[in-house]
């Protein structure tokens, strides 16, 4: 009598794109919970190339954006013993995927998706020969499959990522429907992080595309951190009735307790709660906690760029682990929706 197939082990997968610099909302909202996990589950985390093809971009850029986000992601402490880290385009069956299952979603799931609307109103600001690309459009679809070609069940993101990952759900519980039960439900793991919102303009989300005035950089000097940090937007220290707090306080106070400074979270809340409306010493504590986190970062990141050649190394044989996973996928599917085995 044969055996049923084993269940498939409860994988974590993520993925970030490749930019040339992350900042303190992607560490927290995002990387810090990649890196958590990597006790608790076996865990896949990819670079993304293929998908910072959507907006323009330059060769050159994209090459070395993907090297060095390799590097700040282990800087970070992802760690090559305990997770693999691949590099997307070394992987071709995120593609084979998303074509499979972009013949599972509809052309209005993929239009009501806010990432590209907003992009789509980005490039049409800058004019010129700037045109929103069947690829923004199909960007959800290949983000599925990068998830669903590791067979993942849980899924570290960002809250801005969660109407994308809903139509990950949607696509995979189509696909059982139809082909019969193959991939596991997806669940997200949010971290407990609120969403960062950006020091200069506390009404905006911390992100890249705002410019390096409005995000605090993950490896950023010491000056530099003290300096946005000091500037930080909070208010005249007279709210209106009704506002428990405005946004600028609220969100440092958050950027504290994500660095983990906790007592001193608390020490200073007691007196904003007493009436201090004086924000001096809560800029000095965040700066204080920034200024340690990026230090150290920074430190990291140069002991890896000391063996470049070996981080190379490395990838190139995580992304060949990444590959093989994603091949056993790709032969199921294969099967189950109808195409003939690939001749080995
Ligand atoms: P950006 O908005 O700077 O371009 P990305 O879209 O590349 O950042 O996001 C990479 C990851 O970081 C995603 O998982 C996203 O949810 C998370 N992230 C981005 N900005 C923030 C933020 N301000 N606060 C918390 N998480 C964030």
């Amino acid at each position: 009598m044969t055996s049923p197939p084993a269940p498939a082990p409860a994988r974590v997968v993520s993925a970030i794109q490749p930019s040339a610099e992350l900042h303190i909302g992607n560490y927290f909202g995002a990387i810090a919970t990649c890196v958590a996990l990597q006790d608790r589950y076996p865990c896949i985390y990819g670079v993304v190339d293929l998908h910072a093809m959507t907006m323009p971009y330059t060769p050159a850029h994209l090459r070395a954006n993907t090297d060095r986000m390799i590097v700040d992601l282990l800087a970070c402490g992802i760690d090559p013993q305990r997770a693999i880290l691949f590099v997307q385009s070394q992987v071709p069956e995120h593609t084979e995927l998303a074509w499979i299952i972009s013949c599972l979603c509809s052309y209005d799931e993929l239009r009501r998706m806010n990432q590209f609307k907003e992009k789509a109103e980005q490039l049409e600001e800058l004019g010129g020969l700037q045109y929103a690309s069947a690829g923004l459009f199909n960007y959800p679809v290949l983000q599925a499959a990068d998830i669903l070609v590791y067979r993942a069940r849980y899924v570290p993101i960002g809250k801005d990522q969660l109407q994308h990952l809903e139509l990950s759900r949607s696509i995979a519980r189509r696909f059982n429907q139809q082909f019969g039960a193959f991939f596991p439900e997806l669940e997200p793991v949010l971290t407990e992080t609120p969403t960062l919102m950006s020091l200069a303009a506390p009404d905006r989300k911390m992100s890249k595309s705002l410019g390096p005035r409005y995000y605090i950089g993950l490896f950023e000097d010491e000056a530099g951190v003290r300096q946005k940090v000091m500037a930080a937007v909070t208010d005249p220290g007279v709210l209106p009735p009704g506002i428990k707090m405005s946004p600028g306080v609220a969100n440092l106070f958050a950027i504290l307790q994500a660095c983990g400074e906790t007592a001193t979270a608390g020490a200073l809340l007691a007196r904003y709660e007493a009436g201090d409306r004086h924000y001096g010493a809560l800029k000095a504590a965040v700066a204080d906690a920034l200024v340690a986190l990026t230090t150290r970062l920074r430190a990291r990141r140069a002991a890896i760029l000391d063996d470049a050649p070996a981080v190379q190394r490395q990838v190139a044989q995580m992304s060949e682990q990444a590959r093989a996973i994603a091949a056993d996928t790709m032969r199921e599917v294969r099967a189950l929706v109808g195409l003939p085995a690939h001749r080995s």
